[in-house]
């Protein structure tokens, strides 16, 4: 059973097209991430599945029931934004009883579930204090409460770590997963974060000017990108992107034999190198000059210049001279072929 549906979604603001036909079905208790660039699109996405914006085209299902013509509080959607939106007069208390008390549940039941979730969420020492005594993963925690009490059929949280410290957002990460599975829900979690979003989704859309790039588990994604767009936005250090010519069926300047595949001769397309899969050893396949070298404690990032082309390399154990000349080999096996004219993968 799908527990959203999204049939050819698009929204314009004036003559500005923010999103283009987006079609997607999540599965229930999903956690889909949504990635992209800055201004692609993903929070205009979220406002439309909450009925914060209305739609140019097309329509959302939730469990088969048509909702984008629906008032948002009809909704049963939960969203949780970037900058929390606490009430900040109210105690940690009030904000997390407030939906229900909107619904106008009874005070016994609002302080039973209060008192769950504050104590799900481990905020029970807090419940008396203001949101300006929190600090801000508290606070997130509180806006993640707020938005969980209703038990809403789906849960939207629009780039909800960006607010935080490098260390509390690893830990938010997995706290976040751990409530999504804990609640059984479905839930939208959108970041411009590769390594939040490889780290916590179940699948990963990617979004570009308003289209869908890719869908698929964080590795399909890591290891068949789709396109040099996705090979280049999925990973870090970044892959290596390099023009290459195809000439009787090798792969040139690097030489390696192309018999499988369907290619025409002579002709000049990009390759993608991951960093890890070029291997620095003293009796490598070809010969480059380093020209940098990075720690970063677990390993050094070695870049080097190969006739003219630059290489990053990752995982090296030692620190290079610049100027050093060094040999590398490439793992043959895993490099990506993209088509230059559209830039999508060749298998
Ligand atoms: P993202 O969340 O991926 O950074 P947004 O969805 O916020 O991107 O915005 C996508 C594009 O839509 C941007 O170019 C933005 O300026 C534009 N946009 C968003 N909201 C509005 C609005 N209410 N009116 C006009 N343009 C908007
Ligand atoms: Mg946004």
């Amino acid at each position: 059973m799908n527990s959203l549906y999204l049939n050819k979604v698009s929204k314009s603001f004036g003559k500005l097209e923010v999103l283009n036909s987006i079609t997607l079905e999540l599965l229930e208790n999903e956690l889909l991430v949504i990635l992209g660039p800055s201004g692609c699109g993903k929070s205009t996405l979220l406002r439309l599945i909450a009925g914060l914006e209305d739609l140019s085209s097309g329509e959302i299902y939730l469990h088969d029931n048509r909702i984008d013509q629906l008032e948002p509080k009809a909704r049963n959607v939960a969203m949780v934004f970037q900058n929390y939106s606490l009430y900040p007069h109210m105690t940690v208390e009030k904000n997390l009883g407030f939906p229900l008390k909107i619904a106008k549940e009874k005070k016994s039941v609002i302080n039973e579930k209060v008192d769950a979730i504050a104590s799900m969420l481990g905020l029970t020492e807090k419940l008396k204090q203001k949101p300006s005594q929190l600090s801000g993963g508290q606070r997130q925690r509180v806006a993640l409460g707020r938005a969980i009490i209703r038990k809403p059929d789906i849960f939207l949280l629009d780039e909800p770590l960006s607010n935080l410290d490098a260390d509390l957002r690893l830990k938010m990460r997995r706290e976040i997963v751990r409530i999504q599975q804990e609640l059984q829900t479905t839930m939208i979690h959108v970041t411009h974060d590769q390594a939040e979003a490889l780290s916590m989704a179940d699948r990963i859309l990617l979004l570009n000017n308003g289209e869908i790039v890719q869908v698929g588990t964080p590795e399909e994604l890591y290891k068949k990108p789709n396109s040099v767009f996705t090979a280049q936005f999925i990973g870090f250090p970044k892959i290596n992107i390099v023009d290459v010519t195809i000439e009787n069926k090798l792969i040139m300047p690097f030489g390696f034999r192309l018999e499988s595949l369907q290619i025409d001769e002579n002709i000049d397309l990009p390759i993608g190198i991951r960093p890890e899969d070029i291997s620095l050893h003293h009796d490598g396949q070809y010969q480059a000059k380093v020209t940098s070298s990075e720690y970063f404690g677990e390993q050094y990032i070695t870049t080097i210049n190969y006739n003219g082309i630059e290489l990053k390399i990752s995982g090296c154990q030692y620190a290079k001279e610049i100027d050093e000349i060094v040999t590398f080999s490439i793992n043959e096996s895993s490099i990506h072929i993209f088509n230059k004219q559209i830039g999508l993968r060749i298998e």
